[in-house]
């Protein structure tokens, strides 16, 4: 069987609940916190198989082959579960928590533990955090719980007091690289370093990108800034043409340039930048605002970035965002 490859970065917290499992003190809430793009989600299915599975190796990985495997695999295996927000929704509303108590008051069909994932365990709304909160104040016997979260702050203090933190760090850049790479197409190998920033250094953020249709836009949606700021352009047509392309991922490029101008602002010699190879275009730009509101309009998208997670009427948020871009040199 094929070698699975796993990310070198999760190799401390493997080994750390390995020890755990091995000597029978898995805790039974974990939550797995973190930035996005570096794989947690994919470490609690990795670890749930493990410690499912009837075989597993020196590493505590699982064996693929035995039968707790193949039914995981196939994404039957009764004793395994995952909860999300429910396809077109934002939130994990509370029928779904109480469904896992249901999960969790039958008995183990194939062994001693039973695996629940909750991602993004954030999205939990106020009714859905109350009723995990029962099943973590008695956890049935063989329980374990595993919350992902990419904004554990987010989460109820009370909820994470009952939970043991694993916490995913970015890996170095060499470390993530070498992940990243591999995976890439022939023609974006050259790419990989700038992808890695643009992605705060995540690997599978960056591949993701990397694989989006997006990557293609992102030096014209840099020149339809510059249309802004010089005035060339409308901004409600490039709201549109935004919001068209993909609403959140624009905002977030967005804010990474207006970021990487006030760092090439303050001045210094050589600043560290999100957009390494855009760091020309950036120095033009600022040219043609000033600093006040280049850290202004940082504001200004977090804000909508923040604001785009709810319930907001998208080319409306965005319109206003350019326009304020605009206006800020009127003043
Ligand atoms: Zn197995």
């Amino acid at each position: 069987m094929r070698e699975i490859q796993y990310p070198d970065w999760h190799q401390d917290n493997w080994r750390l609940l390995m020890d755990c499992l091995a000597r029978g003190r898995l805790p039974h809430a974990l939550l797995f916190a973190g930035a996005p793009g570096l794989g947690k989600a994919r470490f609690a299915r990795r670890l749930s198989q493990a410690i499912l599975c009837r075989n597993r190796d020196a590493d505590g990985n699982a064996c693929q082959a035995c039968q707790s495997c193949l039914l995981f695999r196939a994404g039957n295996h009764p004793d395994f579960k995952t909860v999300a927000p429910l396809e077109g929704k934002t939130i994990i509303a509370v029928d779904q928590i109480r469904e896992t108590g249901d999960f969790l008051s039958l008995k183990s069909q194939y062994g001693h533990y039973r695996c629940i994932r909750i991602a993004p365990a954030d999205r939990m709304n106020e009714n859905a955090a109350n009723s995990l909160l029962k099943t973590l104040e008695e956890p049935p016997q063989g329980t374990v719980l595993m919350l992902v979260s990419d904004k554990s702050a987010r989460i109820s203090a009370t909820i994470r007091s009952r939970c043991q933190k694993i916490t995913f760090a970015v890996p170095a850049r060499e470390t993530a690289l070498t992940w990243l790479k591999p995976r890439l197409p022939a023609q974006m190998q050259e790419e990989a370093g700038v992808l890695l920033a643009l992605a705060n250094g995540a690997p599978m953020a960056a591949l993701e990108l990397a694989q989006g249709e997006l990557m293609a836009h992102r030096r014209p949606m840099l020149e339809d800034l510059e249309g802004i700021f010089s005035r060339q352009a409308d901004p409600v047509s490039i709201a549109d043409k935004w919001l068209k392309l993909d609403a959140k991922a624009s905002l977030y490029w967005l804010y990474s340039w207006l970021v990487d101008m006030a760092r090439l602002g303050m001045g210094g010699a050589d600043p560290h930048l999100a957009n390494p190879d855009f760091r020309e275009d950036l120095r033009k730009l600022i040219k043609l605002t000033d600093m006040k509101d280049i850290l202004l309009n940082i504001d200004r998208v977090e804000k909508a970035i923040l604001q785009l997670e709810g319930q907001v009427n998208q080319q409306l948020l965005l319109e206003d965002l350019l326009i304020a871009c605009q206006v800020g040199r009127s003043k």
